[in-house]
């Protein structure tokens, strides 16, 4: 197959910073949609890809999947996007679309699972890897390619795409909505997203962060209230009061303590994918009916919803823009928690 060379950032291994390369991008099939990227989102899974964390990666890797553009060039079946249009992509590019789950648009639980946006078989260029938006262009099929409203702050609103879904998802499945007290465990990217979403479903949103200067931050940002976990006082007057809990600390913590704080029935619902395993106490679930659960992003259908959402209740990141050569300086600050709440590179930087 014929291919563009195209500018981007990534790293052959582990331990090196990402600097300029060139990648190849397959060349147009009929429902194929190229779109110049304007915006990536950075994010805490492109760096535990880029770590080998999940010991998934293959070398060289071009991250990013929270991408934003305009389109450049449509194949000749497409008819539901046109050149000149805003559009995006977030995590995945490609599914069985045999499968119940992907019959139901629920591709990300595809019984052969989805293919990423980067760091998968490229189902078109044999033994490659399909690359991120950490690039000029991007090109994907048009059943994965959104609709991307027309933002105010367009930057900021790539975060929808992977940190905004991941958090949208479970508040809609489990119906956080009014009249439903829900926790929100950990303010990072997608923490302070998953409070604005809530408190625009309607429910009553309690914070609780590891971080003292995040808990007036958590107020502005909506919550109703803040509870700083270290402090077993203010943990102690929570205990048994939230139906629900979204659980999106990216390391190895404590869940017991969360379960607690569930009303009977509650759920409690990872999102956060600490590489090491976590413990949970029999008891801890047992005792109360409680679940603890989990969530993995969400489908094609339901992202164009969330951005619908998102954009009719005037949601986006906080964010702070960068330009593409301070990504690592920006890897490392994530990595320290030195964000708020979320690095957005302006691709415009790339030429
Ligand atoms: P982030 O911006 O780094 O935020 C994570 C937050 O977790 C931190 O801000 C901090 O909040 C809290 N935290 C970190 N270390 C902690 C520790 N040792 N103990 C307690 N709390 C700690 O990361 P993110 O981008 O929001 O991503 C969060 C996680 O979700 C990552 O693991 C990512 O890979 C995962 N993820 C999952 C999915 C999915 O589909 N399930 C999708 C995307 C991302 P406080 O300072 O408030 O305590």
């Amino acid at each position: 197959m014929n291919t563009t060379t195209v500018k981007a950032y990534g790293t052959e291994a582990a331990d090196t910073p990402l600097k300029e390369m060139n990648i190849e991008r397959r060349e147009l099939q009929p429902h194929d949609v190229e779109f110049e990227v304007l915006y990536c989102g950075i994010y805490h899974s492109d760096l535990h890809q880029i770590h080998n964390d999940f010991g998934m990666t293959a070398y060289p890797i071009v991250p990013g999947h929270e991408i934003v553009g305009r389109i450049t060039k449509i194949g000749s079946d497409v008819s539901d996007f046109k050149v000149g249009e805003l559009a995006a992509v977030g995590c995945i590019v490609d599914s069985c679309q045999t499968c119940q789950h992907c019959d139901e648009g629920q591709e990300q639980y595809c019984d052969s699972f989805p293919k990423f946006s980067f760091n998968s078989p490229d189902k078109y260029l044999e033994g490659k890897m399909t690359y991120g938006g950490f690039s000029k262009t991007y090109v994907c099929e048009d059943k994965y390619v959104l609709h991307m409203p027309a933002f105010e702050d367009l930057a900021s609103a790539a975060p929808l795409l992977c940190a905004g879904i991941t958090v949208y998802s479970p508040l809609r499945y489990w119906n956080a909505g009014p009249g439903k007290k829900v926790g929100v465990l950990g303010i990072g990217g997608l923490g302070h997203l998953a409070i604005k979403i809530a408190k625009a479903m309607g429910a009553e949103v309690t914070v609780f962060t590891t971080s003292p200067e995040k808990v007036e931050d958590a107020k502005r940002l909506g919550a109703d209230n803040a509870v700083l976990s270290k402090d077993p006082e203010q943990m102690k007057a929570y205990m048994g009061t939230q139906d629900f809990i979204i659980d999106t600390v990216s390391a190895k913590h404590d869940v017991n303590t969360y379960l607690g704080i569930l009303k009977i029935e509650g759920t409690l619902v990872l999102v956060g994918l600490p590489p090491e395993p976590l413990e949970v106490g029999a008891f801890n679930v047992v005792m109360g009916r409680r679940s603890f659960a989990g969530s993995n992003i969400g489908g094609i259908k339901e992202t164009q919803e969330m951005l619908d959402f998102c954009y009719k209740h005037n949601i986006v990141a906080e964010s702070e823009i960068i330009s593409m050569q301070q990504v690592n300086e920006a890897f490392e600050r994530l990595e320290k928690g030195d964000v708020k709440y979320r690095f957005v590179i302006d691709m415009q930087s790339l030429n």
